[in-house]
């Protein structure tokens, strides 16, 4: 092995990837015909991942069309999911159907705010107090420093949990059209920074958990990351007979004891049927951190009947995307963004929208399924292998 160009180099031209997995092709005596099979030049994922030595390739499909009556997304939609579950793709499909019939999905983002959560050690309770003293009283000296480090990004909100000889601060920021995490922990470090300067406060790190960052925690669902979104709609009774099989008792009934109860007895964070299946197929395709797919599965279904007829709604607290930055501008997952119009500035909240929606639909399909009794047998048609 050229020892410039070994396991260690981290180097992205073509040639550097394929001299790197001919060395592990060498190492582990396999042959990568597949992984090395790629269309687009290496060095576009540079600041994406080390140690490159080719590319996963998941299956792309679409699900919809979908109406979306939202304040960024309008219209109707081709929503791009990569996946290998068979049968989630037609799931969600179905339940886009039946929302497109029914006049389409309302959707809002009502709060937008990506969090970094350090943790200082201070001497004690009266320390934490004086150190959260300074800091409510220097916002400008904060602001500079989060200037000093991003264009885009802007600190929102100062939260304090002094805990003995720890204090968290959880740091809120508008991140403009970035999922934001990169940016936050850097701005979230020049503001350490000054506050330890100034007040003695020792920086023990940047991310104290109270993010919270890929762990599922109640603070995200309670006081939200990222965008808080929630998507409804109201399917008339003749179509939830028609087309989802099925009746609005039943259905209501189903998501009750199923995602209400059942999720409270079980202690989950998440009160839904399967949210996390939507939000990581939309997230692989679109370019975002598949690790959030944690704090997406951050999602409670609601289905009540109202006036005969039956209406459905998802709050996602934690839709943590972007529209620039972090894996968006890889060229697949670009085509993918531009198939829903939101490659770029300004449309960030136009995703988390459609993100919200596709969960809906999918919420939408497969509690209407179990409440039809149909789950079992749509994936045994769709998602076993022919015998
Ligand atoms: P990023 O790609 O690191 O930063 C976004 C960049 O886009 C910034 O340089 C920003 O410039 C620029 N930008 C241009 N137009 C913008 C617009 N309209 N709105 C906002 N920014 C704009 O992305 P990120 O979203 O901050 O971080 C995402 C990445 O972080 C992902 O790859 C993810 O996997 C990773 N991640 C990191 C951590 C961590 O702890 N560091 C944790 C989880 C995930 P300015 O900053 O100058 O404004």
């Amino acid at each position: 092995m050229d020892e410039r160009k070994g396991l260690k180099n981290r180097g992205m031209e073509r040639e550097d990837v394929d001299d790197r997995r001919k060395a592990v092709s060498e190492l582990t005596e396999v042959e990568f015909d597949a992984i090395a099979s790629y269309p687009f030049d290496p060095s576009a994922a540079k600041s994406n991942i080390e140690n490159m030595i080719g590319v996963i390739q998941i299956p792309l499909g679409f699900a919809g069309p979908v109406l979306v009556n939202g304040d960024y997304a309008q219209g109707p939609f081709l929503i791009p999911m990569a996946t290998t579950e068979g049968a989630l793709v037609a799931s969600v499909s179905r339940g886009m159907s039946v929302i497109s019939a029914s006049g389409g999905a309302n959707v809002k983002v009502f709060s937008d705010a990506m969090t970094r959560a350090p943790v200082f050690r201070v001497r004690g309770v009266e320390h934490a107090a004086e150190v959260m003293d300074w800091v409510n009283s220097h916002p400008g000296e904060l602001e500079m420093a989060v200037a000093s480090t991003t264009s885009h990004g802007q600190l929102l909100q100062v939260e304090f949990y002094p805990n003995g000889r720890s204090l968290h601060l959880r740091l809120s920021f508008g991140t403009g059209d970035a999922m934001g995490m990169n940016m936050c922990t850097i701005a979230s470090e020049a503001i350490c920074k000054v506050i330890s300067d100034n007040t003695g406060a020792e920086l023990v790190s940047v991310s104290g958990n109270m993010c919270t960052d890929k762990k599922p925690a109640a603070i995200n669902s309670i006081n939200g990351r990222g965008k808080t979104v929630v998507a409804e709609v109201t399917i008339p009774k003749d179509i939830v007979e028609a087309k989802l099989h099925t009746t609005v008792d039943a259905f209501v009934e189903t998501n009750t004891r199923k995602n209400l109860v059942g999720s409270a007895m079980a202690g989950s964070l998440g009160f839904n049927a399967h949210a996390a299946n939507m939000v990581a197929a939309v997230y692989i395709a679109t370019g975002q951190d598949p690790a959030q797919v944690v704090e997406g599965s951050n999602a409670m279904t609601v289905a009540e009947e109202v006036d005969g007829d039956l209406y459905v709604s998802v709050r996602m607290p934690s839709v943590e995307v972007g529209s620039v930055g972090g894996g968006t501008k890889l060229p697949a997952q670009s085509e993918a963004l531009d198939m829903i119009g939101c490659r770029g500035s300004g449309m960030a909240p136009k995703l988390a929208e459609l993100v919200a929606v596709t969960v809906l639909a999918g919420e939408v399909s497969t509690v209407g399924a179990q409440a039809a009794g149909h789950l079992g047998k749509a994936h045994s048609e769709l998602g076993r292998p022919s015998r």
